[in-house]
């Protein structure tokens, strides 16, 4: 047989070859200091055989599992408590404003909609113009208001100066209903913002811990293994005779399964 390396494990202080075990140097700085931890005058150069690594390897795994499963936790709480924090009841503007109407609200909002329209204005012209020719050619012979027409202009003035207030009502209710309005959307902003924030925290914590502790466990896993394929080859040169019976006993009772069938 070829001359193997070999090396003294500084825990169970045995000999083992180079190829089943690892220097402190080579090894993840986090496991390093799990080892550092448990034994705290362990140097760089010493060596570590795979059987006594893989206790710390394991428990490298089992650390950032339990971190990424608190971290993901942690921001679950906070958005659950950004939803209940959030007391604001989102009013429905319409709704809200039929209630309170009160009755002269009502007759203004309905003034105020005929006046700014195209029926009223016609309406209005036609009344003008029936007015001025009765009194001013006399038809039917009723001259009530004749030429220059004084108690028109009177009921024209009479008619402006209700006609303003009335429309301004009717505004202060439309100013209202923006207000609550700007104040709904007020809310509803900050809301989607500070649930944004939350779940840039979420996709952050995925990113940055998350999926490189996934590919670091990964690859323990697959460093794993290979040190238990080695044992496994180990036994296999060690103990050549009982692997190589036992798999003619396994097949001897297969044939023989297969023949009582
Ligand atoms: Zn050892």
């Amino acid at each position: 047989m070829a001359e193997m390396q070999t090396a003294i494990c500084f825990i169970d202080h045995q000999e083992h070859m180079l190829i089943d075990g690892r220097y402190l140097k080579d090894l993840e700085p986090a496991t390093r200091n799990l080892i550092k931890a448990d034994h705290p005058g362990a140097k760089v150069t010493d060596f570590i055989c795979d059987h006594d690594l893989l206790k710390y390897q394991l428990m490298r795994v089992d650390g950032m599992v339990r971190s990424d499963v608190k971290q993901g936790q942690k921001i679950n709480r906070r958005l659950t408590r950004a939803m209940q924090s959030d007391d604001y009841d989102i009013v429905d503007v319409n709704e809200n404003l039929e209630k309170t109407l009160t009755m002269g609200q009502r007759v203004s909002d309905a003034v105020a909609r005929f006046g700014g329209s195209w029926g009223f204005i016609g309406i209005f012209t036609f009344v003008l113009i029936a007015w001025m020719c009765v009194n001013g050619a006399g038809l039917f012979g009723i001259r009530f208001d004749p030429f220059p027409f004084i108690l028109l202009n009177l009921a024209l003035s009479c008619i402006a100066a209700i006609q303003a207030p009335i429309i301004m009502m009717s505004q202060n209710r439309a100013a209202d209903r923006d207000r609550m309005n700007s104040e709904n959307d007020y809310h509803v902003n900050l809301k989607s913002e500070h649930e944004l924030r939350i779940l840039h925290a979420k996709l952050d914590n995925l990113t940055q811990n998350q999926l490189p502790h996934t590919l670091e466990i990964q690859k323990l896993e697959i460093e794993i293994l290979g040190q238990i394929r080695n044992e496994l080859d180990e036994l296999h040169r060690n103990h050549p005779d009982e692997f190589t019976e036992n798999n003619e006993d396994s097949v001897k009772t297969r044939s023989d399964d297969s023949s009582a069938k």
